[in-house]
């Protein structure tokens, strides 16, 4: 199958490392150029470099905080210079999760994960509009998590801000119909940076890496037996997001190995 992304520009928020660095890697070994943005420089270069490794010449690499409206609408300005004014695809991905309880989460956290989940689309969504407007199939991914729709008490506010993300992003597909496509994919677990940050700070350090996500894996109940890897959630958001999906919109893609208890 043909995806048509040959010469496609797409930006990927949070490029620089995990489900995000694998998509922009894919869209460029399909022919894409790509621009990715992160917070931090060091992971941005080293994740600019592998990119150029496959393909020189079709990457940006900007810093910007998807919560800086400034910085969002300037990453749009040098996306904008550097592509002839036209962005085809735009992958929300930039974020991370919240591990909290009701009662371990302060008001100003709460505030904070609403603003992280609703904002890392909100922004980019309308900084880029123009630049989707101006190409002939354009499409947004969203990425979010099964916890929209199956809710885990340990991460009661990540669980919560996800619904309405889910909510939001399923209006857009109605608001930007028929122009610009708008598709979702929930995650269950993916082996990305979040996981190995907390495989790191893991209680037992005698733990092999192996062991401590199996165990993972067989505490969450996960049907397939094992984490995702990073390129397993980014095929279906370079799927989504390519003129290939050309009748799908207000779609939600579950890549979890099978975790989720609802039909
Ligand atoms: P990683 O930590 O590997 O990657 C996250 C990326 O987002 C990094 O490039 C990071 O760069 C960037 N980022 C984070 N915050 C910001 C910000 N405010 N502005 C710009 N960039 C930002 O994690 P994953 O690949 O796992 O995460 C990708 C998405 O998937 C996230 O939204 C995450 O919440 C979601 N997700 C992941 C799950 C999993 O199991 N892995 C499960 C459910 C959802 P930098 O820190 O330098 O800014």
């Amino acid at each position: 199958m043909d995806l048509k992304l040959a010469n496609r520009i797409a930006v990927v928020t949070g490029g620089s490392s995990g489900i995000g660095l694998a998509t922009a890697q894919l869209l460029v070994e399909a022919g894409a150029r790509v621009a990715i943005c992160g917070r931090n420089e060091e992971r941005l270069a080293r994740a600019r470099a592998k990119l150029e490794d496959i393909k020189s010449g079709c990457v940006l690499a900007k810093t910007c905080d998807v919560l800086d409206t400034e910085a969002v609408a300037t990453f749009a300005r040098n996306v904008a210079a550097w592509s002839g004014g036209r962005v085809d695809l735009l992958v929300n991905n930039a974020g991370q999760g919240r591990v909290s309880t009701f009662e371990s989460t302060t008001d100003a956290q709460w505030r904070e994960e609403f603003d992280l989940k609703f904002f890392s689309q909100i922004l980019p969504i309308r900084a880029f509009k123009p630049l989707l407007d101006a190409s002939d199939a354009p499409a947004i991914v969203g990425v979010n998590s099964l916890l929209a729709l199956q809710p885990e008490a340990h991460m009661v506010c990540t669980s919560a801000a996800r619904a309405g993300v889910q909510n939001l992003l399923k209006s857009l597909a109605s608001e930007f119909a028929p122009r610009i496509r708008v598709n979702t994919i929930l995650l269950g677990l993916v082996d990305s940076g979040q996981w190995q940050r907390r495989f790191e700070a893991r209680a037992d350090k005698t733990q092999s890496r192996e062991d401590w996500f199996a165990g993972l894996a067989r505490e969450k109940r996960i049907p397939l037996g094992r984490l995702g890897t990073p390129d397993e959630p980014a095929r279906a958001i370079v799927f989504l997001g390519s003129p290939a999906a050309s009748y799908i919109t207000g779609a939600s893609l579950e890549i979890s190995g099978g975790v989720s208890r609802y039909i």
